[in-house]
C-alpha cells in the first residue's frame, strides 16, 4: 500500500494560483494578536473584508454548491485551498462563523429551495456572519431538553421568546441559527424546531460574558460569549427550517458536523511556536529543547498534535469525498479535546511557570503559552463535552445499544 500523497499537474497549478492570490490579498498584519479591544475590532473588520474577497472567488466555502454561491470544489482542491490558508495561520472562514458553517449545511439538507436561495448566498459570499444559538440555562449537553426558548406561530410569523447562554462571540452578528421549543407539551425529540433569523430584529438583546478561554478552533473566536434574550421577537415563517417540531431530525446534520464529522485541515497553532520557544529559551545555559525531560515531552506533544491533524484530515476527506462515516466525528472531537487538556500539563511541566504568565520579560511571545493553558481547559466544553463525544462514539461502535447509531447526513441531494 502506498501512503504517499501525490498531486496532479493541475492540482499543483491550483496550489500556485491560491498561494499567489493569498500573498496578494492577505496582509501579514491580520495574523497579529490584538493588543486592545479596539485593535480586536479592527482586526475583525479586516478578516471580514478578507472573507468577502474569498467569497467572491467561491473560496470562503469551497465545497458548497456553486449555484448558491459556494466554490463547488472537489475534496482535493478544497484540501489544497485549506492547506494554503492554514499556512497563514488562518482558517476558512477566517472569522468565527459557526452558525454559517453548520446552519448552511443543515439548510442544504433540510431546507426548501426558497430557503436555500434566500439564506445560502449571503453566507457563502461572506456578506453575513452567523452565530449558532443552542445552549440554554437548563439545556447544554442535553440539547433535546431545550425549553427555555419557545416559538409560537401567529399567522405568517413566529413569535420567539426566551434566553440562550454561552453563545456566539464578540463584535456582533448579522444572523442567528437557533433551536427552540415549538411544542412545550410535546414528546421529547418531537417538540423542537430550527430558525435562521436576522440578528438585528426588535426584541433581541445581548449581554457579553467574559470567559477564561480565547476559545475557538483555529483562533477564530475571541472567547467572549453572550447571553441572548428574545423578547417577543417576530420572525417570518420562512425562517423555520425543516418543518415545525422536526428540529431533532435537522439537529442530526448540525451535530454531526459540530461533533467533528466535517473534519478540519491544519496544523496545531501551538506546536510551531512551542518548538521555537523551546529552541530559543535556555535553562541553566542549555536550550529547553536540548533538556532530556523537555525533549521527551516535546516528542509526546508532537505525536498528539499530529494524530489530531490526521484525524481532522481524514474526516474532512471522508465527508467531502462523500464516503461512509460512523464514529470518526466524535473520535476526532474526543481526541482533540483530551489531547489539548493533557497538553496543558505537559507544557507546564516542560517550560515551568513561564507557561502561566503574559509578562513579556519572562513569558512566551504574546503570551501564547498562557493562552494555551486556558484554552486547553475551556475547549473541553463547546460543541459537545468529552463525555458527550464518548457517548456518541459508544453508540456508533455498538457499545450499549443493540442497533448502531448512524452518522448524521451532511449533504443535500442537489450538490
Ligand atoms: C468557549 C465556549 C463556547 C461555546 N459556544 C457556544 C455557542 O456558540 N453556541 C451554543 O449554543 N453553545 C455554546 N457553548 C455552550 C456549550 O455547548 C455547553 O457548555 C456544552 O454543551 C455543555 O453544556 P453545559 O455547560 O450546560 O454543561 P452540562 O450539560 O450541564 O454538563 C456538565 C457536566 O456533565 C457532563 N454530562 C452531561 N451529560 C452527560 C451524559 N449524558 N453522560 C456523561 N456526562 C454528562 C458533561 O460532560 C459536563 O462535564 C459554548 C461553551 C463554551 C465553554
Amino acid at each position: 500500500m502506498d501512503f504517499e500523497v501525490t498531486y496532479t499537474e493541475e492540482q499543483q497549478r491550483f496550489r500556485r494560483e491560491v498561494r499567489t492570490w493569498l500573498e496578494a490579498n492577505v496582509a501579514p498584519s491580520v495574523q497579529r494578536t490584538p493588543t486592545s479591544p479596539e485593535d480586536n475590532y479592527q482586526r475583525y473588520l479586516e478578516l471580514r473584508a478578507l472573507g468577502r474577497k474569498l467569497g467572491a472567488k467561491g473560496w470562503l466555502y469551497p465545497t458548497a454548491p456553486a449555484k448558491y454561491g459556494g466554490g463547488g470544489l472537489d475534496v482535493d482542491h478544497a484540501i489544497i485551498l485549506e492547506e494554503e490558508v492554514d499556512r497563514l495561520d488562518l482558517s476558512l472562514p477566517p472569522y468565527y462563523d459557526s452558525g454559517g458553517r453548520l446552519g448552511s449545511a443543515s439548510i442544504l439538507v433540510w431546507g426548501t429551495e426558497e430557503q436555500r436561495q434566500t439564506f445560502l448566498p449571503p453566507i457563502y459570499r461572506g456578506e453575513v456572519r452567523t452565530w449558532q444559538l443552542l445552549t440554554e440555562p437548563g439545556a447544554g449537553s442535553d440539547l433535546a431538553g431545550v425549553r427555555t426558548t419557545t416559538a409560537v406561530r401567529d399567522g405568517d410569523q413566529y413569535v420567539i421568546k426566551g434566553q440562550k447562554i454561552f453563545v456566539g462571540s464578540d463584535n456582533g452578528t448579522d444572523r442567528i441559527w437557533m433551536i427552540v421549543c415549538t411544542d412545550p407539551k410535546g414528546r421529547r425529540h418531537e417538540n423542537l424546531s430550527w430558525f435562521m433569523i436576522d440578528a438585528n430584529l426588535p426584541g433581541i438583546t445581548m449581554q457579553p460574558m467574559e470567559l477564561m478561554g480565547t476559545g475557538g478552533e483555529g483562533g477564530t473566536d475571541s472567547g467572549v460569549k453572550q447571553t441572548v434574550f428574545f423578547d417577543d421577537v417576530r420572525v417570518p415563517a420562512l425562517a423555520l427550517v425543516g418543518g415545525e417540531n422536526k428540529g431533532w431530525t435537522v439537529a442530526t446534520t448540525h451535530l454531526e458536523l459540530e461533533h467533528g464529522g466535517g473534519g478540519r485541515i491544519g496544523r496545531s497553532r501551538v506546536w510551531d511556536r512551542l518548538l521555537r520557544y523551546c529552541q530559543g529559551t535556555k535553562r541553566d545555559g542549555v536550550p529547553l529543547s536540548q533538556q532530556p525531560d523537555v525533549r521527551d515531552s516535546l516528542a509526546d506533544i508532537y505525536i498528539k498534535t499530529e494524530i489530531t491533524r490526521l484525524f481532522g484530515l481524514r474526516n474532512f476527506y471522508l465527508t467531502y469525498a462523500r464516503k461512509p462515516k460512523s464514529y470518526e466525528g466524535p473520535q476526532l472531537s474526543y481526541y482533540r479535546k483530551t489531547a489539548g487538556l493533557w497538553m496543558t500539563g505537559a507544557i507546564l511541566d516542560a517550560v515551568g511557570p513561564a507557561a502561566l504568565t503574559t509578562d513579556p520579560t519572562w513569558g512566551s511571545p504574546a503570551g501564547f503559552l498562557e493562552t494555551q493553558q486556558r484554552n486547553g481547559i475551556v475547549s473541553v466544553h463547546p460543541g459537545g463535552t468529552t463525555d458527550i463525544q464518548r457517548v456518541q462514539m459508544a453508540r456508533r461502535i455498538g457499545i450499549g445499544r443493540s442497533t448502531r447509531e448512524k452518522a448524521g447526513t451532511v449533504h443535500g441531494a442537489e450538490a
